[in-house]
């Protein structure tokens, strides 16, 4: 079927005027950006887009189908305390909540003019053939694009940190030490065997690796991933120096820094991405722009743990490919990428007085787009609205008070809007929202499956949930001593000290 979606304005990359234009689609793909008022033939599909502006469906390049049951849910953690409570917050999910997770993720994240994103995915204490399914469906039911990377450990969280059981009170270090990780040749089986089963079409859901945090990963795990993703033409992503615990640790237990040792390890490449690189020097970007990486620039997750802010200019200038993420909503609560892109821009804004350094709102949205399509492996796919594209299409009303009275539209996109602009959504040229709302949706049903979930889970992980809060003030004094640590990062713009 075609479809002309006529009567709007365009802002993509290459057209940031926003102008009047048309869009011819054929299937799922754009076939023609035309000038305003191109007559077609008879059988083409009207789509009126009078008073609307159509930019590319948006592109989150890191969040966490487990946890987005857990929205407000945690306040004052830092990424450490994070990880301690994790055995709560993401474990006892039974397959029907993975998968309910993962669509509600999908549905908010559409529902703010998202079509695509990068996702890893954890289960405790191993990723299952089963569960990842059930992720992949709820983003293939959904209508949503996602890149899937089971996301694993083959290392305790207490192991993971130099000395912070030996700094345990007795009782409690029994316990730690007694913790077994899933050893990585079984979580690597696993995950061959998913994608080698795969059988969701790769276009909209395609599995990756997601091997989480260097230093909770052993050289052998990261070596097996490194080598299995080759191997399929798959992509890998991990937290790489999110806090500045993981730098101080990352430089005691490999001498070198945590890209460093992974550069050492080969694993660096065009289908790794960085998530977050907060902690990161000049020689580092080196190591991710050289060897063609990109990294996840996550400004609202980095702000509420308490991470630290991400040197964006620099990693642009040295030529890192630079996309914005979300994080999973213990970590940023909402999944909304109009956020982040502000996020993005004023944060750059906060680390110098050179307004030259900072992040322009054009720069935001290519990162917003472009840059996570590479992200995600599919820049030939998504990320533009241009022939040959995907029709992944956000309609924004500019009726709605953002953009009254309108100026330069890629000022309202970036600056302005929030997601109450979002009219329509369509992806691979199916309408998935209008009028802001999720199309065959029952958002009460929803909310009520929601609940019972969220119910059932804190008496599944009400044990979990004592088992680690006996260590939280320990995590907590340790992990704060850490990060008081000198750490000097050297670069022009700084977190040192
Ligand atoms: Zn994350």
């Amino acid at each position: 079927m075609k479809q002309l979606i006529h009567g709007g304005r365009v802002l993509t990359s290459g057209r940031l005027d926003g102008a009047p234009a048309d869009l011819l689609i054929d299937g799922d793909s754009i076939a023609a950006v035309l000038p305003p008022g191109t007559s077609v033939a008879d059988d083409v599909k009207r789509v009126d887009a009078t008073h609307r502006l159509l930019i590319p469906g948006l592109i989150n390049c890191h969040t966490h189908a487990t946890v987005q049951l857990g929205k407000a849910l945690a306040d004052r953690w830092s990424l450490e305390l994070l990880l301690n409570a994790y055995p709560w917050t993401a474990g006892g999910r039974t397959a029907e909540m993975k998968y309910l997770s993962a669509r509600i993720g999908a549905l908010e994240m559409l529902q703010k003019g998202c079509t695509a994103c990068y996702d890893l995915a954890a289960e405790i204490p191993a990723p299952s053939i089963d569960g990842i399914e059930m992720v992949a469906r709820a983003y293939a039911d959904t209508g949503m694009r996602a890149v899937i990377a089971p996301m694993m450990a083959d290392t305790t969280f207490y192991r993971a940190i130099p000395g912070l059981i030996e700094a345990m009170p007795p009782g409690l270090k029994e316990k730690a030490e007694a913790l077994k990780a899933t050893p990585h040749d079984v979580s690597l089986d696993i995950c061959k065997r998913i994608i080698e089963g795969w059988t969701f079409d790769k276009d909209q859901v395609r599995p990756a690796l997601g091997p989480t945090i260097p230093h909770h990963c052993s050289d052998a795990f990261i070596a097996g991933c490194r080598d299995l993703a080759r191997a399929h033409g798959i992509g890998v992503q991990m937290h790489v120096a999110e806090s500045k615990v993981q730098a101080v640790v990352g430089k005691r237990k490999y001498g070198t820094t945590l890209v460093g040792h992974l550069a050492a390890l080969d694993l660096i490449g065009p289908n790794f991405t960085a998530s977050h690189a907060i902690w990161i020097d000049d020689d580092d970007m080196a190591r991710l722009a050289d060897r063609g990486a990109s990294v996840s620039h996550n400004p609202g997750s980095n702000m509420k743990l308490g991470s630290g802010l991400a040197a964006t200019r620099k990693m642009k200038d040295r030529g890192i490919n630079l996309g914005l993420g979300t994080d999973g909503c213990l970590s940023s609560d909402n999944l909304n990428m109009f956020e982040a892109m502000r996020a993005a821009a004023y944060v750059s804004r906060v680390q110098g007085p050179d307004p030259r350094q900072w992040l322009s709102a054009a720069e935001a949205f290519e990162a917003a787009t472009v840059g996570g399509a590479r992200a995600l492996g599919m820049e030939r796919q998504i990320g533009q609205l241009a022939p040959g594209m995907k029709a992944d299409v956000v309609f924004l009303d500019l009726t709605s008070i953002n953009y009254i009275p309108l100026n330069e539209p890629l000022l309202h996109v970036v600056f302005v809007e929030d997601g109450t602009g979002v009219d329509r959504v369509m992806v691979g040229g199916q309408l998935r929202v209008e009028g802001g709302k999720s199309i065959g949706v029952d958002m009460v049903r929803l909310a009520a499956e929601a609940s019972t979930a969220a119910t059932q889970l804190a008496a599944t992980n009400a044990a979990a949930r004592d088992f680690v809060h006996a260590f939280e003030p320990v995590v907590l004094d340790y992990c704060v001593g850490l990060a008081r640590q000198p750490y000097h990062v050297q670069r022009w713009c700084g977190h040192a000290g």
